[in-house]
């Protein structure tokens, strides 16, 4: 996508650059191959999460095949190299077939990214590639009991000893607690604030860890739970960055995140649209079909402008994070619109599909149990706004730093 081919926005050189706002060649024929591949082999699965079904490492090894582990892996380290946007295309698509799916994208990008931008030489060969490859899935584990949207007063504690870390806490909601290899772990390792916080990599079979699975309302793919470390030793190599840089870099993994999250979201709403649209052109009452109710029809054409919109600020996000340009209001913007805009589409089509819409039958209901999940992770619609507001304003004016 390209909101500006010549130029960077709002430069001075960008008077009479071309806008465009289409995918090229390349992203487009990227864009059919996963919907296809979402519609005829995820969709009809998609059920199958919510009844009970295992994810297992064939299932991860058919994704990973596609290069959706290794969207963010460097192509030196067997990943696709991929830009943000084509991550957004990727996930947008996929969740027309099944959202879940889209935690392969965001967590193994989330891991690409940090390990790729603060791993040492040694983590990064040897992590890399098995992200990639789907050898290894990779949780983050930042929310705690008694830690969420304030996530600089986490407590979980990593103390030095000798060549070790040793980590004592507890994280909760963590997505793919039940399935992940090994997790990023924020943690305090020094001083108190922001400043003192760092990210390890933890081995899940390490002596100590323990995970408690929740029974979440949808996404139950994810296998959401707590993450439980007593005194839980990793040696220092596991260590992503500097001490203190922990708050940063979970920051910046949200920003390019948020705009997945939101394209997840609508993907998964467009095609609640689209099937009620074609529904609503065979469906008659009242001698004709309900597409020419104006009432009804006007429903879709509101869903869809919101969708639309959404879906822009989410792009833009991306195109500005390929650019390297500032992009966390945006990307709260769009982390707020999009799993609202889509929550709120997909309950429509629930209603405008009659009493089937509320059968299981159909995905509707269950794209909302999901969709609504997304409302809340990564930020709640409450934070994004105080995001926004604090880029508005600016940071004087924050009601929190
Ligand atoms: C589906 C799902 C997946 C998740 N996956 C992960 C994961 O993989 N890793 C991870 O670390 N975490 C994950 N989370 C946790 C998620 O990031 C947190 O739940 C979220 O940040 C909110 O934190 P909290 O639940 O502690 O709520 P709280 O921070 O306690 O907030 C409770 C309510 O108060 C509101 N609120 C809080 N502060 C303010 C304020 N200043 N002004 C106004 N309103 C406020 C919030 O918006 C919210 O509505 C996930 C959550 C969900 C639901």
């Amino acid at each position: 996508m390209h909101f500006s081919r010549n130029a960077a926005p709002n430069s001075p050189d960008d008077e009479g650059a071309v806008m465009n706002f289409g995918f090229d060649e390349t992203e487009q024929e990227f864009q059919n191959a996963i919907r296809r591949f979402a519609l005829e082999r995820m969709l009809p699965e998609y059920a199958s999460w919510e009844r009970g079904r295992e994810l297992t490492r064939a299932w991860t090894s058919e994704i990973a095949e596609l290069g959706l582990t290794g969207l963010r892996v460097p192509e030196q380290y067997g990943g696709v190299g991929a830009s943000y946007v084509m991550a957004g295309i990727a996930a947008e698509e996929l969740a027309r077939g099944d959202l879940n799916m889209t935690f392969y994208i965001q967590l193994s990008a989330i891991a690409a990214e940090l390990i790729g931008g603060h791993g040492s030489n040694e983590l990064k060969s040897r992590l890399l590639p098995q992200l990639a490859s789907g050898e290894t899935l990779l949780a983050f584990a930042l929310t705690e009991p008694g830690a969420g949207s304030d996530a600089a007063a986490i407590t979980t504690r990593a103390v030095h000893e000798d060549d070790t870390w040793v980590i004592t806490g507890e994280k909760a909601s963590i997505s793919f607690a039940g399935v992940a290899d090994q997790t990023i772990v924020f943690a305090r390792m020094s001083k108190d604030g922001q400043e003192g916080l760092g990210a390890l990599i933890v081995p899940m079979d390490s002596p100590g860890v323990s995970v408690r699975v929740y029974d979440g309302v949808g996404e139950k793919f994810s296998k959401r739970g707590s993450v439980m470390f007593d005194e839980v030793r990793v040696a220092r190599g596991q260590q992503l960055g500097e001490i203190g840089s922990g708050f940063i870099q979970a920051m910046k993994a949200f920003d390019f995140n948020r705009a997945i999250i939101a394209l997840t979201s609508i993907g998964a709403a467009q095609q609640s649209l689209d099937e009620t649209v074609a529904y609503a052109r065979e469906r008659k009452t009242f001698g004709k079909p309900l597409a020419m109710h104006q009432g009804y029809a006007f429903q879709i054409a509101e869903h869809s402008a919101h969708l639309e919109t959404a879906r822009l600020v989410a792009y833009k996000t991306l195109w500005l994070a390929d650019h390297g340009l500032p992009h966390t209001k945006e990307a709260a913007m769009a982390k707020w619109l999009g799993p609202k805009c889509a929550a709120e589409a997909i309950h429509a089509c629930m209603i405008l599909n009659g009493w089937m819409g509320y059968d299981e039958a159909l995905a509707h209901g269950q794209r909302l149990r999901d969709v609504i999940g997304f409302e809340i992770g990564d930020g709640t619609p409450e934070i994004m706004k105080s995001v926004i507001a604090r880029q508005v304003f600016g940071r004087e004016f924050a009601s929190h730093k």
